[in-house]
């Protein structure tokens, strides 16, 4: 069975609950959270992960500054990101992906668009 990690970084705690929730309907992933970019960095260090979803706003560090630092980082070069943000927010959304995101779900979070993304970025069967 294929294994695969996946860091959430979220802020809010029912916000990681239904993403995580989601998630758990794919077999063979190992799901991690973070509250903060911060918290987030300090995961990545700590063990390879295949995909990334961080969400926009957060305290301590954002979202942004999450994406463009991994992406600076030679082993997160090339690791899927995805990013939560809130309708509307376009430039975020534009903003994301120019610093490396490679694509985004909108609040609110339909469990049928997180398992989308992520069988698609981790090449998953439907
Ligand atoms: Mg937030």
């Amino acid at each position: 069975m294929s294994n695969y990690n996946v860091l959430i970084v979220e802020d809010s705690p029912t916000m990681r609950q239904l993403i995580v929730f989601a998630l758990k309907r794919i077999r063979g992933l190992t799901i991690v959270e973070a509250g903060d970019g911060v918290d987030g960095l300090k995961k990545l260090s700590a063990t390879k992960f295949d995909m990334i979803l961080t969400d926009i706003n957060m305290p301590i560090m954002d979202g942004l500054k999450l994406v463009s630092l991994v992406r600076s980082d030679p082993n997160y070069a090339a690791v899927p990101i995805v990013i939560i943000t809130t309708e509307g927010a376009s430039e975020d959304k534009e903003r994301a992906i120019a610093l490396g995101a490679n694509a985004y779900i909108t609040k609110p979070i339909q469990t049928t668009q997180i398992l989308d993304v992520t069988r698609r970025l981790l090449n998953l069967p439907a």
